[in-house]
C-alpha cells in the first residue's frame, strides 16, 4: 500500500526521468503521441485486477457486470467512429490484431499480399522472421522507383499470378494516401479478401480528413496508440459477417484474458476522438507534416544533398532522403537527439545503406500537434530540422543555439503539468 517512490525508488526515479526527457524534448518519432490524462489514470485503475476471459456477456468469469459496461461503450463508440458493421476491442496491440485478423481469414500456407517491409510496410505485413512470414506463404508488393508510390500495377500482376487468398493494404513508413477503391477491386478480380491495417492514419480518418478504408475492406485493423492518440492498444473493425470469426481468433484463437483497463482506456480515447477538439488537433498535425515537408525541400537543404520521399506528404509524416547526403540515418537521427529532437532512423526505398544505418528518417507531428504546436511553431521546428541536418559538421556552439531554440518551443507548451512535483 506504499506509494511507488518509498516502495520501488528505482522504478520511480526512471519513471520521473521519462517524464522529464518526455517534457524537454520535442517527440517526433510518427508512431508515438501523448495520451491524455484520463487515459492515462483509467489504465492505471482497478480495472487492472479484473479476469474476464469471453466477450460481454458471454464471460468465462464472474463479476464482469461493470466491464462487461465499458467493453460495450468502447465497441459502440469504435464502431460508431468508424462506420463500421462490428469491432472488437480486446488485441494488446497492433500486431496482435493482425494476427488475428489473419489468423481469422487464412490457413497456414496461404499465400498473402503485403507491402514490402523495405518500402514502408509493417513486419506484420509479412516479414521474414515475423509469424506473418513464416506461417503464410507472403508475397511482397514495392513503391515504383521512378516516384516511390506504391505500384497498383504490380500489385494487380502480383494477384493475378499468385491469387492470394488476402491483400494487405497499410504502412508503417509511407507518406502518401492508398487508393483503397484500386486494392478492392484487384482483390475483387482474384477472390481475396481485403484487410487495410490503418495504424498509422486511424486518427485522420477518424477525423474525417483521410479517406476511410472501412467501406472498402473486409477487416480493418489499428493500433490506438499512433494518430489515435489513446492507450497501447490494437482494435479490429469488420463486417458483420466475419465478426464470429474475428471474435473467436483474438479469443481464444490468440489471446486470455482481455486487458480491460486497456479497454476502458480505449472507450475514453474513442470518445475524445469523436470531438471537434481532436478534430482540430488532426489538422494541426496534417498542416505540421506539411510545413516540414515544404521546409526540408527548400533549395538550402537541398544543396546539402536532402530531400524529401515523394517530394512531399498527404499524412502525419515525412520520410527525409538522405542517400545524397553525407549523413546517414543514424548519423541525422543521432544528430537531431543531440538538439533534443527525437525521430527514428529508417530505411527508404531502394536503400544503399544497411538497415542499421539507412539513409532516412522519419518525423511526425502528431505528438507535437497534441502538445499543442500550430503553424508558427512547426515552422519553428523545421527549420531547427533544417539547420542541424544541413552542415556537414555541426559546431559545438551551432547544436548549443539549436538546443537552445527546442527548450524554448517545449517550455512555451508544458507537457502534462499536473504531474509535475513531489506529490504526483
Ligand atoms: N501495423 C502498423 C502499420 C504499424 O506501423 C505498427 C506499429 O508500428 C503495428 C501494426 C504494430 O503495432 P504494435 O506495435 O502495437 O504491435
Amino acid at each position: 500500500s506504499r506509494p511507488l517512490a518509498l516502495f520501488d525508488p528505482e522504478v520511480a526515479s526512471a519513471v520521473d526521468a521519462e517524464l522529464e526527457r518526455q517534457q524537454s524534448t520535442l517527440e517526433m518519432i510518427a508512431s508515438e503521441n501523448f495520451a491524455p490524462l484520463a487515459v492515462m489514470q483509467t489504465q492505471g485503475s482497478v480495472l487492472t485486477n479484473k479476469y474476464a476471459e469471453g466477450y460481454p456477456g458471454k464471460r468465462y468469469y464472474g463479476g464482469c457486470e461493470h466491464v462487461d459496461t465499458i467493453e460495450q461503450l468502447a465497441i459502440d463508440r469504435v464502431t460508431a467512429l468508424f462506420g463500421a458493421e462490428a469491432a472488437n476491442v480486446q488485441p494488446h496491440s497492433g500486431a496482435q490484431a493482425n494476427a488475428a485478423a489473419m489468423f481469422a481469414l487464412l490457413q497456414p500456407g496461404d499465400t498473402v499480399l503485403g507491402l514490402d517491409l523495405a518500402h514502408g510496410g509493417h513486419l506484420t505485413h509479412g516479414m521474414r522472421l515475423n509469424y506473418s512470414g513464416k506461417l503464410y506463404n507472403v508475397i511482397p508488393y514495392h513503391v515504383r522507383e521512378s516516384d516511390l508510390r506504391i505500384d497498383m500495377d504490380e500489385v494487380e500482376q502480383l494477384a493475378l499470378a499468385h491469387r492470394p487468398k488476402l491483400i494487405v493494404a497499410g504502412w508503417s513508413a509511407y507518406p502518401r494516401q492508398l487508393d483503397f477503391a484500386a486494392f478492392r477491386r484487384i482483390a475483387d478480380s482474384v477472390g481475396a479478401r481485403l484487410m487495410v491495417d490503418m495504424a498509422h492514419f486511424a486518427g485522420l480518418v477518424a477525423a474525417g480528413l483521410h479517406p476511410s478504408p472501412v467501406p472498402y475492406a473486409d477487416v480493418v485493423t489499428t493500433t490506438t496508440h499512433k494518430t489515435l492518440g489513446g492507450p497501447r492498444g490494437g482494435v479490429i473493425l469488420s463486417r458483420a459477417e466475419l465478426a464470429k470469426k474475428i471474435n473467436s481468433a483474438v479469443f481464444p484463437g490468440q489471446q486470455g484474458g482481455p486487458l480491460e483497463h486497456v479497454i476502458a482506456a480505449k472507450a475514453v480515447a474513442f470518445k475524445m476522438a469523436a470531438s471537434e477538439e481532436f478534430r482540430e488537433r488532426q489538422q494541426r498535425t496534417l498542416k505540421g507534416a506539411k510545413i516540414l515537408a515544404g521546409r526540408l525541400l527548400a533549395d538550402d537543404v537541398a544543396e546539402a544533398g536532402i530531400t524529401v520521399l515523394t517530394g512531399g506528404t498527404e499524412v502525419h509524416l515525412v520520410l527525409v532522403d538522405l542517400r545524397n547526403s553525407p549523413l546517414d540515418g543514424r548519423q541525422a537521427e543521432d544528430r537531431l537527439h543531440a538538439v533534443g529532437i527525437t525521430v527514428n532512423r529508417n530505411a527508404v526505398p531502394f536503400d544503399p545503406r544497411p538497415p542499421m544505418v539507412s539513409s532516412g528518417l522519419r518525423i511526425g507531428t502528431p505528438a507535437l500537434a497534441t502538445r499543442g504546436f500550430g503553424d508558427v511553431e512547426f515552422r519553428e521546428v523545421a527549420d531547427i530540422i533544417a539547420q542541424t541536418l544541413k552542415p556537414e559538421h555541426l559546431s559545438g556552439e551551432q547544436a548549443d543555439l539549436l538546443r537552445g531554440r527546442v527548450a524554448k518551443l517545449a517550455a512555451a507548451f508544458p507537457l502534462y503539468p499536473q504531474l509535475n512535483g513531489p506529490a504526483a
